[in-house]
């Protein structure tokens, strides 16, 4: 009998952790896929056909923003990924986290999860905005003034070190399993990069997909150099957030926004002038 019980909890912990693994690997093929349809997309039909000039120039701005991904997926991987599974593993073990006092289990506790989590990213979002401190990172995604898919890629370092620290006490906090992380991500990073992508959704259909998630009609708004416009729209995934919190905005006219920052100074074109960009005056 004890036995049974065993092979039956030995097989349970191997599938809980087959599924994160499934979902981490799928999330990642399906950022991968999202990210070529939208590249092909923007070359098809860019929402703003004037961004760039040449083919190379197009190269060259995509690539310093994927290196600059690439860099903080490096980052994450050295240095946050092991305190994340150490997190999850201790919480789950010991049942520790608001959501075990709950006794939340299964399909409700995952929800419970992302949801914590996109929410979390919203105030995470609107704190870096109202908070000169964090201010000084977030500039560097807000510095682009030609905002494309890759722009979905373009966070410094220490935006992206914070908000991993917070990341794991949340993980502790709320007792989030991997496998929430893993389906979170899944979900929000091929939706961040559409909100980003330099192309046009018919009006209807935005409407109808911004009752639930983030879209490009949004997203363009706060990516404005206006600075009204610039804060407002913060939320990540779902767009229930920014309408509850009262900072849904739109454009009457979303082809005369400006993207960027005021100021020749704070294009942070270059890798170098973007990674220096939070220790400038
Ligand atoms: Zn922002
Ligand atoms: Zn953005």
């Amino acid at each position: 009998m004890l036995e049974d019980i065993s092979i039956c909890l030995t097989a349970r912990a191997r599938w809980r952790s087959l599924s994160y693994e499934f979902i981490e690997d799928y999330s990642h093929w399906i950022s991968a896929a999202a990210l070529i349809l939208l590249l092909f997309w923007e070359t098809a039909v860019p929402f703003f056909a004037s961004f760039f000039a040449s083919k190379s120039e197009r190269a060259i701005h995509c690539g310093r923003n994927v290196l600059l991904g690439l860099l903080n997926a490096l980052m994450i991987s050295g240095l946050f990924v092991g305190s994340w599974v150490w997190a999850a593993e201790t919480s789950e073990n010991i049942h520790l986290g608001f959501f075990y006092l709950l006794g939340l289990d299964g399909w409700i506790h995952a929800c419970c999860s992302i949801l914590l989590m996109d929410f979390w990213t919203y105030w995470w979002h609107r704190m870096n905005h109202r908070v000169a401190f964090f201010w000084r990172f977030h500039q560097v995604h807000h510095s682009d003034r030609k905002m494309d898919v890759t722009t979905s890629y373009r966070f410094h370092l220490g935006e992206i070190f914070l908000s991993s620290l917070f990341r794991t006490g949340l993980i502790l906090l709320f007792g989030i399993k991997l496998w929430h992380l893993a389906a979170y991500e899944a979900f929000m990073f091929p939706i961040v990069m559409f909100h980003h992508a330099n192309v046009g959704v018919p009006k209807e259909i935005d409407r109808l997909l911004r009752l639930v998630i983030v879209t490009p009609e949004m997203h363009k708004v706060h990516h404005s150099n206006f600075q009204p416009e610039t804060d407002s729209n913060y939320t990540s995934m779902l767009s229930i957030w920014d309408r509850l919190f009262r900072s849904f905005k739109l454009s009457s006219d979303s082809h005369g926004i400006a993207f960027g920052l005021e100021g020749p100074e704070r294009e942070h074109k270059a890798l170098n002038e973007m990674l220096k960009a939070p220790f400038g005056s």
